[in-house]
């Protein structure tokens, strides 16, 4: 019987019910947060928090895995007040969010770095994973990385290989932010195979931010899951664009393989409250249940095919580690 650690413990994987696999509840910038105060708010925040995943549960979604990782934001404390009021699992990530460099602290440690040593990512991501982050004793359940489009930097690479060597160690799967227009999703795979990853307990992210089938394809083929999880940034690609993407794999038979999700959160630091209600509407946690499955369906998606993608396929992602 497989076990998924969450934030409010461990949960046996059949439990998780239906899973928005790419999600946040808070996005923060903690210098800027430090030094600046009156920009956020506890209480407030951790109380909308909880309303968010109140009124998610009541339209049907489980559990949420939040992809925020160091570069994102990660407080995991502020994350645990709101997972023990929260009727949805929330599940942690570790992992290191950044387009091209790692913060100072970072990049002169590590083999043929100013001040040496073994490559610290491994050791943070495997005690996040198995002793728990910041002394709370919550473990991570998934490992994240990024590749936009500057590529493979030096740093990227890093922590690519790091988070290969995490999962290895731990068993832990991965899910990946890519620019899906830039092929990175192939770099990722590259990578991952050359550190012996079985590319199947690997989720390549952000890809329903492509209709290109045959970028997709390639993906599926070494055996990763697609991430089409970005439902709600219409400015990026529109909603028709992507519904039609995923009912176009599901035609081709790869149901099995694709995860929906938002890329959304509670509160995100990075994005003006106005702006967000003003231009991306759409970008909120039901999006996927109230306008994205009935387009599915008209689509000529299959419920069953729908359930594959929200219950099953995070299921076997999580059963696999
Ligand atoms: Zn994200």
């Amino acid at each position: 019987m497989a076990k998924v650690q969450t934030v409010t413990g461990e949960v046996d994987c059949r439990q998780l019910g239906r899973v928005l696999m790419h999600e946040h509840v808070f996005v923060i910038n903690h210098e800027y947060q430090v030094n600046y105060p009156e920009t956020w708010d506890d209480d407030e925040r951790t109380a909308d928090a909880v309303n968010k995943l109140v009124a998610l549960k009541s339209a049907g979604i489980d559990t949420i895995v939040d992809l925020t990782v160091l570069g994102l934001g990660r407080d995991i404390r502020r994350v645990r007040a709101v997972a023990e009021k929260s009727p949805v699992t929330i599940i942690a990530a570790t992992g290191f969010y950044t387009f091209a460099d790692l913060p100072t602290y970072l990049r002169v440690r590590g083999p043929g770095r100013m001040f040496g040593g073994e490559e610290p990512l491994v050791g943070m991501f495997v005690k996040d994973i198995t002793e728990g982050i910041a002394g709370t004793g919550i473990r991570a359940g998934i490992l994240k990385c990024v590749t936009d489009a500057p590529g493979v930097t030096p740093d990227i690479e890093r922590i690519l290989r790091a988070v290969a060597r995490a999962h290895l160690i731990t068993g832990v799967p991965i899910s990946t932010h890519t620019d899906a227009l830039a092929e990175r999703g192939l770099d990722q795979q590259k990578i991952f195979a050359e550190e012996g990853v079985d590319l199947g307990a690997v989720v390549i992210g952000h890809s329903g931010d492509t209709d290109d089938l045959d970028y997709l394809q390639r993906l599926i083929d070494a055996g990763s899951y697609l991430g089409m999880d970005r439902f709600g940034l219409d400015g990026i690609m529109t909603f028709e664009k992507r519904v039609a993407t995923v009912a176009a794999l599901v035609r081709r038979g790869y149901a099995s393989r694709m995860v929906l999700s938002h890329d959304t959160s509670c509160h995100t630091q990075n994005v003006p409250d106005d702006y967000r209600a003003k231009n991306w509407p759409n970008w909120q946690f039901q999006h996927i249940v109230d306008d994205v499955v009935p387009a599915l369906l008209n689509a000529g998606v299959a419920p069953r095919d729908i359930e594959t993608m929200l219950v099953d396929n995070p299921r076997e992602i999580f059963t696999a580690g």
